[in-house]
């Protein structure tokens, strides 16, 4: 099925109707994220169903898979993040509905509409991405270097200090 995922979106109407939006959004198009990544180019996979609970609350129940290329913070290079991430919203117009929000629900304050569909993205992804970014312990390439030079026959003293390389590394 080849859906379009609208650019903007006007949540309390969505939820009135219980409509269901599914597709994949380009990661170009969210910018807030560019200043993490290495690589724009793919496409997360979106699916957001909207509706009414039982009191009447809007309400949309999300879900985002794909993957996003971010520079490891530890070697620099390039790593693959999978975002596999699912939530649960409750729309607010205002402070005095979020506070009455059941706890449930993660607030999702709209004060204009409609709303860009990327930022309620953008604010997803980076919930669910890891403060600092790095490889798997095996796959970075720092701690194979580091490996590397504990192979190398030095007495303990004279052994380089880790945070050397660090800063070694900074320079280039
Ligand atoms: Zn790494």
């Amino acid at each position: 099925m080849h859906t379009r995922l609208p650019v903007t979106i006007d949540p309390f109407q969505l939820a009135s109707k219980g409509e269901r939006l599914e597709g994949p959004i380009a990661i170009k198009t969210l910018t807030r994220l560019a200043p993490s990544l290495r690589d724009t180019t793919g496409e997360i996979q979106v699916t957001l169903e909207f509706g009414l609970d039982e009191l009447r609350q809007p309400m949309v129940q999300g879900s985002l898979s794909g993957s996003l290329t971010m520079m490891c913070q530890r070697c620099l290079e390039p790593m693959v993040q999978d975002i596999d991430s699912r939530f649960l919203l409750g729309l607010v117009k205002n402070e005095y509905q979020m506070n009455r929000l059941s706890e449930e629900y993660e607030p999702l304050l709209v004060t204009e509409s409609p709303i860009a569909l990327a930022s309620i993205i953008e604010d997803e992804i980076l919930l669910s991405l890891p403060i600092v970014a790095t490889h798997a312990p095996g796959d970075c390439r720092l701690v194979v270097a580091a490996t590397g030079m504990d192979s190398v026959e030095v007495d303990t003293e004279t052994k380089p200090n880790p945070f050397a390389v660090l800063k070694s590394l900074k320079k280039t």
